[in-house]
């Protein structure tokens, strides 16, 4: 792996003996090219010359003077591209902590070392590294789309939806699927959301990307009520396509021109923008509840106010976020957020719907919590409609194996 060799890393760390210690590791591993730091200032300095392209930076979080938090605020306002590992003394929540921090600033982040460090964990997070940066779409490399092409790809309808099931907690039944956009780009193939939806919102694009989404998810609501497959479909909503009040009328024509009720389909909310329309947002919720449309309050727990909001509107589902969902049954802190979560869903009568069930653990777990419906990748992956067919046909060829089992 010639590529391999070429890395260059740079540690900074306080310690001498750390600096030495991790090293080593690294050319053990086949790293060779190493530069190590006692300061930020100095590491910045080296960071900024341009002859000096850094792939992967391992970082201390304890330092004196720059310490790893605001060494990380610099890497970002340089427009730093490479990858970071933090490493760190601290308790393992402490950690965690710093890692999200890092990912505020969307600086690609492989994970975390807790001193002592040992180099079988070290390399772990390598392996997951090195086989992304040898591809080609990894985050470093990844194509930023401009208005104008996005514009295009909806006049051309590129857009199509995936699904992925949500089951019943306490049968194992499929209950529903939620659209999410894909982008079948000609040149590049599947494009993911998080490469187009902040584009579209930014640049007045999203009431056009969302009405394409609606017109497809409600004509196969359709389809698969014509195959007796009565599956709740959700969509997610943007907050600026609650800005038009018109919002509500495209969608009382949509389910009558699919020939589908109002009470089929979930709207999925995220507060993820401060609203500044709030009035006409509220009102078009509002108005969408009345008609009888689903309204879910998405990634609850990470918003702005998703308290205020839940206080306006009268939501019937909480999607507790994949970030409280995954690992709670072994993290104090997580599950403290998620038992929270599922106590307001249930003083105001809502249906809980935990996304980002990942293994058995977090689904064990799931099933002794008064969750109502469980979604994420130990279930199914969003796939195409035309694959949910017969994916729930295998799923309850084998509902009874799976409901019986504990891991
Ligand atoms: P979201 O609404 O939170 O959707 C769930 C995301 O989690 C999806 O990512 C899904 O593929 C992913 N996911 C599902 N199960 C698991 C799991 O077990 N583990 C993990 N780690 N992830 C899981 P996707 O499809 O990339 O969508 C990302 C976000 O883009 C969505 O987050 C949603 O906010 C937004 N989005 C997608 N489609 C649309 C759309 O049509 N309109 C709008 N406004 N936003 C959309
Ligand atoms: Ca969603
Ligand atoms: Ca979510």
């Amino acid at each position: 792996m010639s590529g391999y060799l070429a890395l260059k890393v740079l540690i900074l760390d306080d310690e001498p003996f750390m600096r030495m210690l991790l090293s080593e590791m690294l050319s053990n591993l086949g790293l060779t090219q190493i530069t190590a730091y006692e300061n930020g200032t100095e590491a910045l300095a080296y960071i900024n010359s341009p002859d000096n392209a850094v792939d992967l930076i391992l970082l201390d979080i304890n330092m004196p003077g720059m310490d790893g938090i605001e060494f990380v605020r610099h890497l970002a306002n340089c427009s730093y591209h490479g990858s970071l590992i933090l490493i760190s003394g601290e308790d393992e929540r402490m950690l965690q902590t710093a890692e999200k921090l890092v990912k505020t600033h969307n600086i690609n982040i492989l994970g975390h070392l807790q001193k002592p460090v040992s180099s079988k964990e070290l390399s772990g997070l390598l392996k997951k590294w090195l086989p992304s940066w040898l591809n080609e779409s990894s985050p470093q490399t990844r194509k930023i789309y401009s208005a104008e092409e996005i514009q295009i790809a909806i006049s051309n309808k590129e857009f199509v939806n995936y699904y992925q099931p949500q089951i019943n907690v306490k049968t194992g039944k499929v209950v529903g699927v939620e659209a999410l956009a894909r982008w079948q780009h000609p040149q590049d193939g599947t494009v993911f959301p998080d490469q187009f939806i902040q584009i579209a919102e930014a640049n007045g694009l999203i009431d056009d990307l969302t009405y394409l989404v609606i017109d497809t998810a409600f004509s196969q609501t359709s389809i698969w009520q014509n195959y007796s497959l009565d599956l709740r479909v959700s969509v997610n909503i943007s907050m600026a396509n609650l800005a038009s009040l018109n919002f509500v009328d495209y969608l009382a024509k949509a389910v009558n021109v699919a020939g589908i009720m109002s009470s089929d389909i979930v709207l999925e909310v995220t507060e993820t923008q401060l609203m500044k329309h709030l009035s006409n947002s509220l009102e078009v919720l509002g108005r969408l509840r009345l008609k009888r449309f689903g309204l879910s309050i998405d990634d609850f727990g990470t918003g702005y106010s998703s308290f205020a909001l839940l206080r306006a509107i009268p939501f019937n589902e909480l999607k507790v976020d994949r970030g409280f969902v995954h690992g709670v049954a072994s993290n104090d802190t997580l599950r403290a957020i998620y038992n929270a979560s599922l106590s307001v869903a249930q003083q105001l009568d809502m249906q809980v719907v935990a996304e980002g069930v990942e293994d058995w653990d977090d689904w064990n777990f799931l099933r002794n919590s008064t969750c109502n419906v469980a979604q994420g990748y130990f279930i199914a992956k969003p796939m195409p409609a035309d694959k949910i067919h017969d994916w729930i046909h295998d799923w309850e060829a084998n509902i009874e194996n799976f409901m019986h089992s504990s891991s």
